[in-house]
């Protein structure tokens, strides 16, 4: 499963009701938005990007939690059927990165964060669930002050804590009160190399500094993993970078798809078009070649596949051997730092909050929730576009809700799948996507995009039908994206 697309940080972010864009002039990123005075690191945009927007909101003040949703009188028996096993809990929305494609806009608390106490209580309810395993991730995890007692108190629990962060301020200090806690293993993020990495972070030397934080977590001996987004900037580097991760020991490597939710619907220049998972998949199937021999697991994301001729290269250790349907309130529990559970932590607030853990107990809303039900009761009748005759639907049920929801605004047609884009270059078609409306501006928002449907041009359309029959190459070069539709480009923020 996925963790969404929260900006990591370190450092101290104060929560700074000055951070914004500068309104004019070359592109600048938010002034001092981690407090450090260091408003002149920060990067320019890569080229393809163009300028940032400039009034994007980097860390627009989050709405209070919606209260008192309704739930459902009675527990059905299919809601006893699930429980959660994984929790991903944003403890905080703080941040000291400033990343482009952050689905939660992280930057500011939020104005309604869980106190201490009301942190330790949900730990005591998720173990009394049954979840086995809590990520805490943020925004920075560990701008919590409380951060170490909230992972001690998950391991008393008899629950495994790991932690997913940016890295950028996980010294040596930090590692050691992690280790001190108990806290078992840590993803940093690192999306691309140095230059990429800094340009999509927003922070210059943040690169540096996520492999400075791999240092010191090995050092102290907390095993390291890392996690990478592949999106239109990324792409070309992802093998030289996981060569790179692999040198610096990661037992394990999550790679997903950029989606297009928070500051990434802001610019789709970011994102991968859908028939690009031609290009993305064989490349990930030459990582796990790599893999194989270094040790090192690869996990994909449950929005990189489906179905392709790689899925039991990829998923064939998985008890059914292939994918299955998304997770979201079956095995899977999100959590904001202002105790709304979702089904899942990527999912859109507005439409996948089931309630607030302030207002009923974890389980009532587990079992009772109607936002935290709906792939317990989806059938395939639910699916719609493509994915609705796709041989695989009943399996499949169209992938990642996520990346389904925040492109049409409901989940059940992925265009993001490997067997979908080979059956569509058969045929000699593909799929790319246009922006026709956008974000709000509000942490895990997301615009909406429609379908382009088009032939493929025919030099193009050669190198896809050779990528696919070799899994060698890329239909795309670094110096040669795909253009950019009509509003494509950077967008200014809502
Ligand atoms: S087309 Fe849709 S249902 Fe079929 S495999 Fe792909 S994502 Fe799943
Ligand atoms: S929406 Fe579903 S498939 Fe997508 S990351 Fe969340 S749990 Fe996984």
């Amino acid at each position: 499963m996925s963790v969404g697309q929260s900006a990591h940080s370190a450092m101290g972010t104060p929560d700074d009701p000055s951070a914004s864009f500068v309104e004019s002039g070359p592109p600048r990123l938010p002034l001092d938005v981690d407090g450090t005075g260091a408003s002149d690191a920060r990067v320019a945009p890569a080229q393809t990007l163009g300028a940032r927007p400039r009034q994007l909101p980097i860390a627009p003040r989050a709405e209070p939690s919606r209260r008192h949703l309704p739930l459902a009188e009675a527990t059905r028996p299919v809601d006893l059927r699930w429980q959660p096993i994984y929790a991903v809990w944003e403890t905080t929305l703080r941040c000291d990165l400033a990343c482009r494609h952050c689905g939660s806009r992280a930057g500011r608390s939020r104005p309604d964060e869980l106190t201490t106490a009301e942190a330790l209580d949900l730990v005591a309810q998720m173990a009394d669930l049954g979840v086995r395993e809590v990520t805490v991730i943020g925004g920075e995890a560990y701008l919590r002050e409380d951060w170490t007692e909230i992972i001690r108190a998950i391991r008393a629990r008899g629950m495994t804590c790991t932690m997913t962060t940016g890295g950028r301020g996980l010294d040596e200090a930090r590692v050691a009160a992690a280790k001190e806690a108990g806290l078992q293993s840590v993803s940093v993020s690192v999306d691309g190399l140095e230059a990429t990495h800094d340009m999509l972070r927003g922070v210059s030397g943040s690169y540096r500094s996520a492999m400075d934080a791999i240092a010191n977590l090995r050092a102290a001996r907390i095993p390291v993993a890392c996690n990478t987004q592949i999106g239109r900037q990324s792409l070309h580097e992802i093998e030289a970078l996981f060569d790179r991760l692999v040198a610096a020991g990661i037992h394990s490597w999550q790679i997903q798809l950029t989606v297009a939710m928070g500051r990434a619907a802001d610019e789709p220049a970011l994102l991968l078009e859908p028939w690009q998972v031609l290009e993305v998949m064989p490349m990930v199937a030459r990582c796990h070649e790599k893999a194989q021999a270094a040790k090192v697991r690869i996990w994909p994301g449950n929005n990189i596949g489906y179905f392709g001729p790689y899925e039991s290269l990829l998923r064939g250790g998985l008890p059914r051997g292939h994918m299955a349907s998304c997770g979201a309130g079956r095995s899977t529990l999100g959590i904001e730092a202002n105790g709304d559970l979702k089904g899942c932590p990527s999912l859109p607030t507005a439409d996948y909050v089931a309630g607030n853990i302030r207002d009923a107990s974890l389980r009532d809303i587990w079992e009772r929730g109607a936002a935290m039900r709906f792939t317990r009761d989806r059938t395939v009748e639910d699916l719609w576009g493509y994915c609705r005759d796709c041989y695989y639907a009943d399996t499949c049920r169209a992938g990642c809700s996520w990346t389904s929801h925040v492109l049409f605004g409901r989940p059940g047609n992925n265009p993001f799948c490997h067997h979908r884009a080979l059956e569509l270059l058969r045929e000699g078609k593909r799929e790319r996507l246009v922006k026709v409306a956008p974000a709000s501006g509000a942490p895990f928002d997301h615009g909406l995009f429609e379908i382009v449907v088009e032939g493929w041009p025919a030099d193009e359309m050669a190198r896809a039908q050779a990528v696919a029959e070799s899994g060698q190459g890329f239909i795309t070069s670094p110096d040669h994206p795909p253009p950019l539709g009509p509003g494509q480009g950077t967008q200014m923020g809502a």
